[in-house]
């Protein structure tokens, strides 16, 4: 049956008359025929209110713990915009991550999707209903509650939206669209029309977070169309799809979550990786470790040395990481701009500079200037 796939995230129902206007949005979809399964996050900044709470407990609190713990922000969500629905007379049932059928693996607080079994959800587009599902959540083959990495109710609109063959899934946020950098950083940011997915994943790999990782590589994998969309007020949005004409995208994103880790082997990023932390980047033996999913100390594996918290900004456009003689420009515009690049490098469609945490704003506003102003 024809249906899309519509997420919502945290700012989009951070109060209850929000979460109402989002009810009349999902309705508004709905009268053109067409069913809705709607993902939901937790409520404005739900998800690290429970994670600090956690860690009022413990220094480094049990990853299946805090699971159990945090998957409770979205149900709090989905119970809610369930009721909202059926107050405006649209059918509409609340349904876990678990009762949806997302198969994880183990990894908690940073699980992969293993398999997708939406049976339920199917009946629910059956009988009329809405299916508002509790984002970010799965089950493990154990039966054990996890959660799919911050962020991650973005992959679970993407990965319902392959398994019901959707026509489409809309990642619906406070912002229109996907923009050649964060309009709260740089106020001369464009909207995209149009980004193919693979450029989608160099911006979310680069730490872009309107649209994460998992989600779009889900995406390109399993050839799921994505709409980036404000979820109020009126815009045209960013339509992402494999083979976007992308020519002409450039963007610039920063992320400063970072630590740098000096390791000596390939084990010690195992270890680092059951703790949470992703590796962005490996030069050598120095890695870039993507901290958002590291909740408490991170312990050192035998012979890593931690050189502290750090920042990368990553530029991307067609075949930026060849283009010696612009990649130098925008090394001078840094140096000019009083930026100190600690390292760079860069690969097909990217460059990358290690900037100091406190520089990495104004560090994305000065290759935003030389890489994307209208003239560049
Ligand atoms: P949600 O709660 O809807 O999942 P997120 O906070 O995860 O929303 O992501 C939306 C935010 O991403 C925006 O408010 C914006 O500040 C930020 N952002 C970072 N880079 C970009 C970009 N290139 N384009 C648009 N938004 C961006
Ligand atoms: N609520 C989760 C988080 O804050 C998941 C999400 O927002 O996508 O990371
Ligand atoms: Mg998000």
């Amino acid at each position: 049956m024809r249906c899309v796939v519509q997420k919502y995230g945290g700012s989009s129902v951070s109060d209850l008359d929000k979460l109402r206007l989002v009810a009349e949005r999902i309705a508004r979809t709905r009268a053109e025929g067409v069913g809705v399964v709607a993902v939901v996050s937790a409520m404005g900044t739900t998800t690290n209110e429970l994670i600090a709470l956690a860690r009022q407990v413990a220094r480094t609190p049990d990853r299946r713990e805090l699971d159990m713990l945090v998957s409770v922000g979205e149900r709090i969500s989905v119970a809610l915009l369930a009721m909202a629905l059926r107050e405006i007379g649209v059918p509409a049932r609340s349904l876990t991550g678990s009762q949806s059928g997302i198969i994880t693996d183990e990894a908690h607080a940073g699980a992969r999707v293993l398999a997708v079994r939406p049976e339920r959800l199917v009946a629910c587009l059956e009988a009329g209903e809405v299916a508002v599902v509790a984002g970010f959540q799965g089950v493990s083959r154990e039966r054990e509650v996890t959660t799919l990495g911050r962020g991650g109710s973005d992959t679970t609109a993407v990965v319902l939206a392959a398994a019901l063959g959707a026509e489409y899934c809309e990642i619906c946020s406070d912002v229109d669209g996907v923009w050649s950098a964060d309009p709260r950083v740089v106020p001369e940011a464009r909207r995209l029309d149009h980004l193919s997915l693979e450029g989608a994943l160099a911006l979310a790999r680069g730490g872009a977070k309107v649209l994460f990782e998992d989600a779009v590589r889900y995406a390109r994998d399993h050839g799921v169309e994505l709409q980036a969309s404000t979820t109020f007020g009126p815009g045209a949005g960013t339509r992402l799809t494999v083979a976007a004409p992308d020519e002409s995208a450039r963007a610039v994103t920063g992320d400063d979550q970072l630590r740098r880790l000096r390791v000596r082997s390939g084990e010690a990023v195992g270890a680092l990786e059951r703790q949470g932390g992703r590796v962005r980047r490996r030069v050598g033996p120095v890695l870039y470790l993507d901290m958002r999913n590291v909740h408490g100390d991170l312990v050192l594996p035998e012979g890593a040395l931690d050189e502290g918290p750090t920042a990368v900004i990553t530029a991307t456009a067609s075949g930026l990481g060849e283009q010696a003689a612009l990649g130098l420009g925008l090394e001078r515009a840094l140096a000019e701009g009083g930026v100190s690049v600690l390292a760079g490098g860069g690969e097909a469609d990217t460059l990358w500079w290690e900037v100091g945490r406190s520089e990495v704003d104004r560090a994305v506003r000065v290759v935003h200037a030389a890489l994307c102003a209208p003239a560049a």
